[in-house]
């Protein structure tokens, strides 16, 4: 598949419309209350009977955090006060209990995410205990292929706590950096030492951690080219093997936190597509691959690999390997994909703790694919992950005509195909280095349900 990207700034402007991110397929915003814990156990149940079940993926979210970015879109709890996060962590361990029950135990769990909010707001102890209540109940992997991986913020961990951290089996971390320039940092109320930053992913190598990727944003409040350029080379200087460069999505009215940033203080469009094209220009000059939707690795990563030989998908954390598995959701608002359901916890952190104390599964929504969902995810992902659809390959898996099934996408792609986005052959979509900046607006065109939600403010834009 092509693998080059290039930065053409008019196609982006052009096809600057706000869209969904596809971590998944249908989108959140599909999820339905009717789909409640029993569907949910019915899903677990029928993946277990599958003539081979797949192994398993973990998430695990912790959203408790010291202190507030003003920039963040994620399902966190801000405190200082560690018995909240406490009474918390009891009711994961009883999730973890409930969830358990459902999954043959010969269902090896093979890849792990502790994700939050702060995973690391919580000592060793309590982050060794959590992991011990999982492998009581899950079997996971001591294989060294295995990905364990943790979000560290440095401004909480120093690199002692790493060493705890890899024996505890974790062998990946991630970390947000977002941007060292103090004024930035101060404007998004996240003030983070580089030096000590630098000194983690330095320290994670010589513990043997195989894995570092890096966060940062671009478009935020104070941002400047000169500014973001020496933040990209100094994490570029670092090498992290993955590099994950968002977009910063101004949404106050869905995210509460991003109310204290002033909107005068943002970039504007332009200097927003400056911040990209740099991001690109030096990230590739440095010797990284694009992925795709803001996403970077190093040639001899896994995501890179699997990029080139078709394993790629498209989850919750963006990209990631181990299509294979199911994915099991665990703690608030964590989102599972098990055989052919989503189903998200509740969002609710006492509503999602009191369903816990209780005994019942913490389901708030989800939904069941029919099959046209599943062929419409299979085209997405192709496109979000590999650039590239043939024709054949949805027509064996589901028993279909491509160019019959698909005449009014097929036709609404002749506008991008002649704009350079993609190109198309009588048996495949290609899509072309310009285009893959531009992956979302290609997949919209498979989205059945976009429609209705295309005059939404709730999904982010390309710029
Ligand atoms: S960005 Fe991360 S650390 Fe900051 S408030 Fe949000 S979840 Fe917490």
């Amino acid at each position: 598949m092509e693998q080059r990207v290039e930065f053409n700034t008019e196609l982006i402007k052009r096809y600057d419309v706000a869209g969904p991110r596809y971590t998944s397929y249908p989108t959140a915003v599909q999820f339905m209350e009717g789909f409640d814990a029993e569907a949910y156990r019915r899903h677990t149940a029928a993946s277990n009977n599958e003539l081979i079940p797949k192994p398993l993926s973990l998430y695990v979210h912790l959203p408790f955090c010291k202190s507030l970015c003003y920039y963040c879109g994620c399902m966190k709890k801000v405190t200082r006060h560690t018995h909240q996060a406490d009474h918390y962590l009891g009711l994961l361990e009883r999730e973890v209990e409930l969830q358990g029950e459902l999954f043959d135990q010969d269902r090896e769990v093979v890849q792990l995410h502790f994700g939050g909010g702060t995973p690391t707001f919580h000592d060793d102890d309590q982050l060794r205990g959590l992991v011990g209540r999982l492998g009581r109940h899950f079997a996971l992997s001591g294989d060294e292929t295995r990905e364990f991986s943790i979000e560290v913020d440095p401004r909480t961990v120093g690199t002692e706590r790493l060493g705890a951290l890899a024996e505890m089996g974790f062998n990946r971390i991630s970390l947000g950096i977002q941007d060292i320039d103090p004024a930035v940092q101060e404007a998004v109320n996240r003030i983070q030492d580089t030096r000590s930053t630098l000194d983690m992913i330095e320290g994670s190598r010589k513990l043997g951690f195989n894995s570092v990727s890096v966060d940062l944003i671009y478009g935020l409040p104070l941002q400047t080219v000169e500014g973001f350029t020496e933040t990209i080379d100094t994490v570029v200087g670092a090498r992290p093997n993955r590099l994950a460069v968002y977009n910063y999505a101004h949404l106050p009215h869905i995210f509460r936190a991003q109310r204290m940033i002033d909107a005068a203080d943002i970039p504007s469009p332009e200097t927003k597509l400056q911040l990209m094209e740099l991001t690109i220009s030096r990230l590739i000059d440095a010797g990284y691959v694009y992925i795709g939707m803001d996403h970077f690795a190093l040639p001899d990563d896994e995501l890179t690999i699997a990029q080139r030989e078709g394993g790629l998908q498209r989850n919750f954390q963006g990209y990631s390997t181990r299509r294979e598995c199911d994915l099991v959701g665990l703690g608030v608002s964590s989102i599972g994909k098990v055989g052919d359901c989503y189903a998200q916890n509740i969002k609710d952190i006492q509503t999602w703790q009191a369903t816990v104390a209780e005994g019942k599964l913490p389901i708030w929504r989800g939904i069941s694919l029919n099959t046209e969902d599943r062929m419409r995810r299979r085209v997405i992902e192709s496109i979000m992950c590999h650039g590239e659809l043939r024709f054949e390959n949805i027509e064996s898996m589901f028993a279909i005509d491509f160019p019959d099934h698909f005449a009014r996408e097929l036709h609404d792609l002749e506008q991008m195909e002649a704009d350079g986005l993609l190109e198309m052959s009588g048996d495949a979509i290609r899509v072309t280095p310009p285009g893959r900046l531009l992956l979302r607006n290609i997949a919209m065109v498979f989205d059945e349900y976009l429609q209705e939600q295309a005059n939404t403010p709730r999904f982010s834009r390309v710029i």
